[in-house]
């Protein structure tokens, strides 16, 4: 075994390999961007790497810089970890080029497993299901719309270098396809650099269930299951659990064979996904990940065994630990990704300080972040995964319910309140879902919260002790100057507090001993010990400066001054700022132009994600701030918007 590995990687999957490899007594270094200076994964491991600046091409990408720094500490082995290097062959090859051992398959296999199309020939050729479709070469318009006709609509056309859902475009007729085929070239190009894309028939609700394979470098191939990946937003999968849901033994047992079939047909070794698309009974396989998964831990709660010791073992030339008899499922899993983004604003993701992270207990918790980190726009914005497990899917599901309310996450816009929602979903309890899931529930995406008293309260008596605290003690008891009550001489004790919460803005009135009025009612009021009581009844309650935690969900209160005008009043929403750094990809506006509400302004692109800024409020384009093509940081203003002209 190794004495000692360097992970080319960073957050919860380099902290949860450091994990395993610290219970088997292998050192660990660990690298760094210098974003990361001050990560977990550096805190973590026996000795870290600077590797460069925080753009991941200028650090984790950097094949020398990771080479260099094993070189320096002298590591044996690498783990690539999921993301960034883990699935380049040429990196593979440089590691055993410069005596490393890659934790992880023959550059070979990644090769032919790399592209979509070119996997899918191979797969083909192995008696593998796929999904109807063309994959080959020829890329002209008439080849293309030929075959899709042929296929039969709706088609889908996918990215053949693609991931992470990025290329992809769902055709629903023939007089469509052309300009989706445009289009899904032109993202395909600008996110791989490969145009390539392939058709294939378009299920409408499909599920996505992908098989583990797990192979040793002496011909031994086992399958670990199959895990259920349906949840997902953007082609992108946000629950996974395992066993799927209603899955037969047959099934399994087919899918298992065909999985095995596939990575036997590319020589594999190591950790290796198969990932299928099952509908009506029928399965067709869609991609191999020649690497870890993000959602690897059902797998390893059903089966009680860890599968980053078993990419150890078998980088250091073991034999897998079981055979295929020896594999059996206890339970069931689910896992869930909280990520910093806003499902209300879709899934935008959100960058910034975690002021507040508090995970639940008793259950198993990957992150890779704690309270005081930033989220980056250089990096993914997952923040960690909950992990349960279960006698079976019922009691899973009422430990994740539980995990969920036990986790609260203020600074940053997260996912919560959807997990949260989908988790108490009966369709989804019932087993009833499919990869259109989110989409057609849009309900499950709550927009706006309404606070309820609880936590107006908890927000109004925080501002009313902030107050207090910043009265200068007297140094003459007996003078009124120094009294730090809200006395007033012929005035009731009241202060005028005003709060807003989004487009709320409330008016509070507040007395010291805790009575307070909005709204024209009455309450009393008191905030002590981590507990709100609001008349006569008391939750738990966490306080973030004025951003009050109920039950997880978080209510980001910030005090204003009263005798500001209304925000309609003034230039509010005139401001059109740009949500997170990114690139400036189009002004669809010119100074003077008349808009109204809800009308796109420019467009940018940033963490790999297109965004559309739009009017907030009816009005005339003032001046233009940002051009095409410019880099602007986050709050950055793009256009700024003058009110319409009085009719
Ligand atoms: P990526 O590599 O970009 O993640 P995948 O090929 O893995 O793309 O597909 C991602 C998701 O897109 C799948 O999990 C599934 O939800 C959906 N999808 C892919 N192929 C099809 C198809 N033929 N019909 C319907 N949905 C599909």
């Amino acid at each position: 075994m190794f004495r000692k590995i360097l992970i080319a990687n960073r957050g919860e999957i380099a902290c949860r390999i450091i994990r395993t490899a610290r219970r088997m007594g292998i050192a660990t270094v660990a690298v760094y961007s210098d974003a990361d200076a001050d990560a977990m994964h550096v805190a973590m491991a026996d000795e870290a790497v600077r590797i460069g600046i925080a753009a991941p091409r200028d650090s984790y990408l950097r094949i020398d810089a990771i080479l260099d720094a094993a070189r320096k500490t002298g590591a044996q082995a690498v783990h690539p970890g999921y993301g960034f290097l883990a699935e380049n062959a040429g990196f593979a090859d440089a590691c055993a080029d410069a005596g490393l051992v890659f934790i992880g398959p023959p550059a070979s296999a990644i090769r032919a497993m790399g592209g979509k199309s070119e996997a899918k020939a191979l797969m083909a050729k192995a008696g593998v299901p796929l999904v109807p479709g063309y994959h080959g070469a020829a890329q002209d318009l008439l080849t293309l719309q030929t075959a899709a006709n042929a296929i039969g609509y709706p088609v889908l056309i996918k990215a053949s270098a693609g991931g992470g859902g990025k290329g992809m475009r769902v055709v629903a007729d023939a007089a469509g396809f052309a300009q989706a085929l445009a289009g899904a070239q032109r993202e395909a190009a600008s996110s791989f650099g490969d145009d390539r894309v392939l058709v294939e028939k378009y299920l409408t609700r499909p599920r996505h269930i992908e098989i583990q394979v797990f192979a040793d470098s002496l011909g031994n191939c086992v399958h670990l299951f199959e895990r259920d990946c349906s949840i997902q937003r953007r082609h992108q999968k946000i629950i996974e659990e395992a066993p799927a849901p209603g899955m037969t033994l047959e099934l399994r047992a087919a899918m298992g064979q065909a999985a095995v079939a596939a990575a036997l047909a590319v020589g594999y070794v190591g950790a290796g996904t198969v990932e299928f698309i099952v509908e009506d009974g029928h399965f067709h396989f869609m991609e191999m990940n020649t690497r870890l998964q993000v959602e690897h831990p059902v797998t390893e709660m059903i089966t009680g065994l860890d599968l980053v010791e078993w990419q150890l073992r078998v980088a250091a030339g073991e034999k897998l630990p079981l055979g295929q008899a020896d594999l059996a499922i206890n339970g069931h899993a689910i896992e869930i990704r909280l990520c910093a983004e806003d499902p209300a604003r879709d899934f935008l993701p959100s960058v910034g300080l975690l002021r507040h992270l508090a995970l639940p207990d008793g259950i198993r918790v990957d992150a890779g972040v704690r309270t005081g980190d930033r989220i980056s726009p250089d990096y993914d914005p997952m923040i960690a995964k909950l992990i349960v497990h279960g006698a079976n899917r019922a009691e899973a599901l009422g430990k994740m319910a539980a995990a969920l309310r036990g986790a609260e996450v203020v600074g940053v816009a997260t996912n919560l309140g959807l997990l949260r929602a989908i988790i108490a979903h009966d369709d989804f309890a019932a087993g009833d879902f499919d990869t259109g899931f989110i989409a057609r529930h849009p309900d499950l995406i709550a927009v706006s919260a309404i606070p309820p008293d609880a936590a107006i309260a908890a927000s109004a008596l925080t501002v009313l002790a902030s107050r207090a605290a910043q009265n200068i003690a007297p140094t003459d008891p007996e003078s009124p100057w120094g009294i730090s009550s809200n006395w007033r001489m012929n005035l009731p004790g009241t202060q005028k507090i005003m709060l807003q919460l989004g487009d709320l803005r409330l008016a509070v009135e507040a007395w010291a001993d805790g009575t307070l009025i909005w709204d024209g009612t009455t309450h009393h009021a008191t905030l002590a010990n981590s507990r709100v009581t609001i008349d006569g009844s008391s939750v738990p309650v966490t306080m973030v400066g004025l951003t009050v935690v109920l039950a997880g969900t978080v209510f980001a209160f910030t005090e204003i001054d009263p005798l500001l005008p209304p925000e309609a009043a003034s230039a509010g929403g005139g401001r059109v700022t740009a949500p997170i750094p990114g690139r400036v990809t189009n002004i669809a506006v010119s100074v003077g132009d008349q808009v109204v509400r809800g009308q796109l302004l420019a467009v940018m692109e940033a963490m790999k994600m297109e965004i559309s800024l739009t009017a907030a409020r009816d009005g005339v384009v003032a001046s233009l701030h940002a051009t095409v093509g410019e880099m602007v940081a986050e709050g950055t203003e793009i256009v700024k918007l003058a009110d319409p002209p009085q009719p």
